[in-house]
């Protein structure tokens, strides 16, 4: 007999729900473990904390915050800190429960958590944002720390709210604790290869997957959906391994080349001119056109709910690649494998990054750093390996590589809690 949760009502399109359904489809590949099931559907600890700040001009703003530990039965929370005005609890409860699934995907000793404000940090100075920052890792320093839950940076986030969120936790303890964040700067305790690691990782992913189904990569045409972080380092390792990107869309607009861009002249375009839009050496396109483009891969990298049921029709992409979270939906989803477009989920595809978000912690620990080259040897090995376990268990069962991530990810936690047994 299991209480419904009073604290959410999640409606049809809410994170929350959607994460549920994927849970209710890996049930049936959980055998007895089933029994433990119920874990899942509910977060272990959800804190919603008050942020009163002052601001520039003298006047108090009030903000509401939260971290919700979705589950650590395999060890400390791990999962970034989002600032955004559309945060609620339902979302971050979501956003939490995809990082057990993630941080289990690939073994890592971690449970799942995340965060968030419901804040336009557009609409704050540096200083307010440093005092949000600030009040914020201090509300919820309660359930933080390097063996509890571990924040990283996520959308609106970054190296310097980390540093403060680091700082302002070791002033409370009376000691520098650079492992209770990561995604630090370098000479705070952050890793080398961090800001590209997750890139990296779905090129690793996407290098794997297209050996087995048979495709080249060498001339294989590429289409990507944001080129920030994530999407231009994945672009970059895929044109070093002879592929050709032959259409990208962001914030700015869409550019296409059949004959693939030059990276040399686009990069230092991105970075003088914040996008890709006034390219010369590509066309501008509709922006909705971006999905009708003939390519070999496709990585949305970008935002969450882009691939709907209609763009899902229209693409021409052998191989998606989740390089964002959530950019597929639920029906999307569907239609893509009926079309036998084979998508590699966000849980295992952009894991790269959490992953040396590990390597950092584990560094801070030991005060010991690793090279870049480690970094990226010791990350392949990884992601090679946790693709191959989810590849087998999809062949095995039959099933799409979203429901074996989840089958491999889930057994990992609930034999956890098994193994640990139920508190008293
Ligand atoms: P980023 O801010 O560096 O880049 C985002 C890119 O998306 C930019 O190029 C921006 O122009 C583009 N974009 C924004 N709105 C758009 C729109 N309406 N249409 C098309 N493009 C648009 O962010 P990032 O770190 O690269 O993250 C991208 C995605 O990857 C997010 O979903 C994020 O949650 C996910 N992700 C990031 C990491 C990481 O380590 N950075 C790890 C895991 C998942």
């Amino acid at each position: 007999m299991n209480e419904p949760l009073s604290y959410v009502t999640p409606g049809p399109d809410s994170p929350w729900t959607t994460y549920l359904a994927q849970v209710d489809r890996v049930l049936p590949y959980l055998g007895p473990l089933a029994r433990w099931a119920e874990t899942l559907r509910r977060p272990k600890r959800a804190l919603i904390v008050d942020i009163p700040i002052e601001l520039d001009n003298g006047a108090m703003a009030h903000f509401e915050g939260y971290r919700v530990q979705h589950n650590l039965s395999r060890g400390p929370g791990k999962g970034g800190v989002r600032y955004h005005p559309a945060v609620t609890l339902e979302e971050v409860m979501a956003l939490a429960a995809w990082m057990s699934i993630k941080n289990a995907a690939v073994n890592l000793p971690y449970g799942g958590a995340k965060g968030g404000i419901r804040v336009d940090p557009k609409a704050l100075s540096t200083k307010e944002l440093e005092r949000l920052t600030r009040r914020y890792t201090s509300e919820i320093g309660i359930i933080i720390g390097p063996q509890q839950d571990i924040p990283a940076p996520d959308v609106n986030t970054n190296a310097q709210v980390m540093a403060w969120m680091m700082d302002t936790y070791s002033m409370n303890v009376g000691g520098t604790v650079t492992g209770v964040v990561t995604g630090k700067p370098i000479h705070l305790g952050g890793s080398l290869g961090r800001v590209k690691a997750t890139g990296r990782g779905v090129f690793v992913v996407g290098r794997e997957v297209a050996r087995r189904i048979g495709l080249p990569l060498d001339g294989a045409r590429v289409a990507v959906q944001g080129f920030g972080n994530v999407g231009s380092a994945a672009a970059e390792l895929f044109v070093q391994a002879g592929a050709r990107v032959v259409a990208i869309q962001d914030h700015s607009g869409t550019i296409v080349n059949p004959a693939g861009f030059d990276f040399g002249e686009l990069m230092p375009h991105v970075r003088a001119h914040g996008g890709v839009a006034g390219f010369a050496g590509g066309e501008a396109i509709d922006g909705e056109a971006f999905w009708d483009q003939p390519c070999e891969i496709l990585i949305p990298a970008a935002l969450e709910g882009q691939i709907n049921a209609a763009r899902a029709n229209r693409i021409r992409a052998r191989l998606v690649l989740e390089g964002a979270n959530g950019p597929t939906l639920p029906v999307a989803d569907d239609i893509l494998a009926e079309r036998g477009v084979l998508v590699v989920p966000d849980v295992i595809c952009n894991a790269g990054g959490v992953t040396v978000s590990y390597f950092e912690w584990v560094q801070d620990f030991s005060s010991f750093f690793w090279t870049e080259d480690e970094i990226n040897v010791r990350l392949e090995k990884i992601m090679v390996g946790a693709l191959k376990t989810i590849w087998d268990t999809a062949e095995r069962h039959k099933i799409s590589l979203r429901t074996a991530t989840f089958a491999v990810a889930c057994e990992r936690i609930l034999m956890a809690r098994q193994e640990r047994g139920l508190y008293p």
